[in-house]
């Protein structure tokens, strides 16, 4: 379970995938596959939204993982919209494929759903109660899981969340997910180094005693930026939006991006975290970047065995 979070050894390297769209983008998602393994990361993660094919294109690519890589998957599951059967029989597909490690979410609501509308949160309302329900398919299933228990990683926030009434709040909801069998933490994006450690040192004072992953996405072009933070909620950082405005070059873009998120992760590791997760956006060079940058390596295995087939995984009808 640690593989997931922090190790005694090491901080823990991770990368945040998106599942590809065409078939186009399956083979250049193979080689991003590839030329990340070569960092050696503790697990990789893979999204999961959208449409019905979006989501089963993301067990598929976990799938991918599981059966042409040695890469350890982290499989984002959210439960908004979703029934408790629906989500426990996802869950045990998941386990059968190879999963042994969970990232419990609620999700965004669908667009134009009302807020308090009970079809558009479906039967688990808040991230908290999946963990429960995915620590429920565990014990069922303890005897095939004799190997250890699963690792379910949670979401935090440390700018507040925008449906949070205040960032203590998020704080409250965090460790309510440690209490309901949550092992560790990825966090959202942010900009300022001195959210990450606000975030841990209040996380702490309320008692939450999981690792706390700092998330960070290396960007280099002001359009993603404010894509990016239009989707999550964020305020857009105004300096760093202004220097890729002004940036001259994509070269000199991509280099204020990951001189930015090194920069970021330099100032979580002082401040004792457990662990870098990249967003990536299914691009290697950059986070590839941050991570020389940084001098890092990962506990996992530098081995994508390139040029496997992707499409023929049991993915979840
Ligand atoms: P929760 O922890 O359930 O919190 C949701 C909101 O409800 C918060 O405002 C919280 O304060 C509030 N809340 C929680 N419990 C209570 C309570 N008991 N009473 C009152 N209010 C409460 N989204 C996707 O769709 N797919 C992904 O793959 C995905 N990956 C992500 C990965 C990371 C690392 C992060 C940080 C986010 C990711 N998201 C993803 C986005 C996430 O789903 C959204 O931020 C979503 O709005 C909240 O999810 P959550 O798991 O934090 O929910």
């Amino acid at each position: 379970m640690t593989e997931y979070a922090a190790s005694a050894v090491a901080p823990s390297l991770s990368y945040e995938l998106y599942p590809p769209r065409n078939d186009q983008a399956k083979s250049k998602t193979v080689d991003v596959i590839s030329a990340l393994a070569a960092s050696a990361p503790d697990y990789v993660s893979v999204t999961y939204n959208g449409t019905p094919e979006r989501r089963r294109a993301s067990v598929e690519l976990i799938g991918h993982l599981i059966e042409h890589t040695r890469l350890r998957p982290l499989a984002h599951l959210t439960c908004v919209g979703e029934t408790r059967e629906s989500l426990d029989r996802l869950v045990n597909h998941l386990v059968a494929l190879g999963v042994r490690g969970v990232l419990a979410l609620r999700g965004d609501k669908p667009e134009g759903a009302e807020h308090d509308a009970a079809s558009a949160h479906g039967e688990l309302p808040f991230a908290r109660y999946l963990v429960e329900l995915i620590r429920n398919v565990e014990n069922r299933r303890s005897a095939s899981l004799a190997a250890g228990r699963l690792a379910i990683g949670v979401a935090a926030y440390p700018t507040r969340h925008p449906e949070s009434p205040t960032f203590r709040h998020d704080v409250e909801v965090l460790l309510a997910k440690e209490r309901a069998g949550a092992n560790f933490a990825i966090t959202q994006i942010y900009f300022d180094p001195a959210d990450y450690t606000n975030l841990v040192r209040e996380a702490r004072a309320a008692g939450v005693t999981i690792p706390i992953v700092p998330g960070i996405m290396p960007v280099n072009n002001e359009r993603r930026l404010l894509r990016l933070c239009e989707l999550s909620g964020l305020e857009p950082d105004e300096a760093l939006r202004a220097r890729l405005a002004d940036a001259s070059s994509d070269a000199e873009r991509h280099r204020i991006g990951v001189g930015h998120a090194a920069e970021l992760a330099q100032a979580a590791f002082d401040g004792g975290a457990p662990g870098l997760h990249l967003y990536t956006f299914n691009d290697a060079r950059s986070p590839l970047d941050v991570v020389d940058a940084l001098q890092l390596t990962g506990s996992g295995t530098a081995d994508a065995r390139e040029g496997a087939d992707y499409g023929d995984a049991d993915a979840l009808s």
